[in-house]
């Protein structure tokens, strides 16, 4: 069968681009399998795009909250009914482990229908006036054209979480996907469509964020960019957008620590490194990267943790039996053998893994053993610097105090864990952890749909995604004034 050559959806219509070249979306556990051909849009693509997505904003900025709540409802059916064949599609373009896919379109649901009640709560709150005869209320009001800039470790969940709120606010989107996962977006996409999104209010738009990205931040009709991704790229955007006041919300990179003090449940503690550690390959902007240990109980943590790591299963995420997927491409797999490369010079002992795997079914794919560094020291770049892999740095420490000395030192600031039984110092951490997200006693990665999510110093930017904040970065507020009468109002 011909591999399939999918369209940008723009004004209403699927279209090809004006390059006339495709790029290949390619299986990260077998790279000779072409999922599909994508359009390498040009700049000229974009501008219909915004433009009819400005056309599209002055009607649908009108239309009913009724009427937008009813074709996410229809979404969310179309989401429960089609998730198996978005999870399957979702393991063979990323490499994620199908469990690992269930689990996100599960989650995609969740925050879908979060933020779908959570726009009527938000957009319906009364003011009320200090006086009697004057009458005042708020409203918030939609911006306009807005770009959702994704990345491809959540290929489902982060755009819907974005797209959502974005939509039910009264704006009308043009959304980019990354390259390495342009299917999963899309069948979002057809999913909005056939539940009813009108034409110009949603445009996708594939291509290299090189050659489109810029632009989707600084053209003038562009009021908000929504963005998940890399801090390299978030800071380019930050500096870009407020030339033309346009709002930016960045979701950005993480270097996530995970404490585990003298008193911590060990066993609980080593489970959760394990899944925070290398779900999805470590390719979590919420995984663990950096393993914080009190030194009285560092050696007996290892000891559990590498017999632990032994059991992972790398392979095809297809496989029922793999418990760990592929990296999600050959820049990926350079960037983590790189670290790797870099942890043993600055003279952390890889006591674990770290080899791309080769031999029979690995060799088509991009696979590497989970690894794991200790003699870790907090300064070394592989302490310091997002890996984005399955590699864990451990450090020991000898009090609570240099740990969260050490957890705190570096530029990031998304998530981070304690494992302990001391609430007074759990405490401690929960107030001086300087990140966007924390946890005692579970992983880094753990998150509901209905907290706000994002990151503070180099790892968030703007009002953050989701939660009951999700909605209101893709709103501006009005205040409204009535004298009812024609008393003075003095
Ligand atoms: P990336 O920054 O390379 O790309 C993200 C998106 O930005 C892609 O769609 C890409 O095409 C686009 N892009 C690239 N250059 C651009 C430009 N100049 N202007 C505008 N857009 C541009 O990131 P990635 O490799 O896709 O994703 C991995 C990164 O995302 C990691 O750093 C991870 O921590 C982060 N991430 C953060 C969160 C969070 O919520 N904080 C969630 C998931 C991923």
């Amino acid at each position: 069968m011909a591999t399939k050559t999918y369209l940008n959806f723009i004004d209403g219509e699927w279209a090809k681009s004006d390059s006339e070249e495709t790029f290949a979306d390619i299986n990260p556990a077998n790279f000779r399998e072409v999922i599909g051909f994508f359009q390498a849009s040009t700049l000229s693509d974009l501008e219909r795009a915004i433009v009819s997505a400005a056309t599209a904003f002055e009607k649908w900025r009108f239309s009913s909250l009724s009427e937008r709540e009813e074709i996410f409802r229809k979404a969310i059916v179309l989401l429960e009914q089609r998730k198996e064949k978005l999870a399957l599609e979702l393991t063979r373009e990323e490499g994620k482990t199908l469990q690992e896919s269930h689990k996100e379109i599960l989650s995609a649901i969740n925050e879908m229908r979060f933020q779908v009640g959570q726009a009527r709560r938000f957009l319906s709150e009364p003011g009320t006036s200090g006086r009697r005869d004057i009458v005042c209320y708020s409203v918030r009001q939609p911006l306009g054209v807005v770009s959702i800039i994704t990345p491809w470790n959540f290929p489902v969940n982060v755009p819907c979480r974005k797209i959502t709120p974005a939509l039910m606010a009264g704006n009308t989107v043009v959304f980019k996907p990354a390259s390495f996962t342009p299917l999963s977006g899309l069948m979002l996409v057809e999913i909005l469509i056939e539940a009813g999104i009108p034409k110009g209010v949603l445009n996708f738009i594939t291509g290299k964020g090189s050659e489109i990205g810029d632009r989707m931040v600084t053209h003038p009709l562009i009021k908000a960019v929504s963005f998940t991704g890399s801090t390299e790229v978030g800071m380019k955007i930050c500096q870009q957008a407020p030339l033309h006041m346009a709002k930016v919300q960045l979701e950005m990179g993480g270097k996530n620590p995970m404490v585990v003090l003298e008193d911590a449940d060990l066993e609980l503690a080593v489970k959760d490194a394990i899944s925070a550690g290398y779900a999805c390959s470590g390719q979590w902007c919420t995984s663990t990267s950096r393993l914080i240990l009190h030194r009285e109980i560092a050696e007996q943590f290892l000891d559990l943790l590498v017999d632990e790591v032994r059991k992972i299963k790398v392979g095809d995420g297809l496989d029922p039996k793999t418990t760990m997927g592929p990296v999600a491409g050959e820049e990926q797999l350079k960037k983590i053998t790189s670290y790797i490369e870099l942890g043993k010079k600055e003279g952390a002992k890889l006591i674990f893994g770290g080899k791309r795997l080769t031999g029979y079914r690995y060799d088509r794919g991009f696979f590497i053993e989970p690894a794991i560094f200790t003699q870790v020291k907090p300064e070394m770049k592989i302490a310091q610097e997002e890996i984005f892999g399955p590699v864990l740095s451990v450090m020991a420490v000898d009090s609570f105090n240099e740990a969260l000395k050490v957890a705190n030192a570096v530029k990031h600031g998304l998530s981070s864990s304690i494992y302990t039984r001391d609430l007074v110092r759990a405490m401690e951490f929960v107030n001086k952890s300087e990140v966007g997200l924390t946890h005692i006693n579970l992983p880094t990665s753990f998150k509901e749909p209905q907290l706000p999510f994002g990151g503070i110093k180099l790892s968030g930017y703007g009002i953050p995604e989701a939660g009951r904040s999700g909605i209101e970065f893709f709103t501006e507020n009005k205040s409204i004034y009535i004298n009812p009468g024609s008393e003075n109002t003095e």
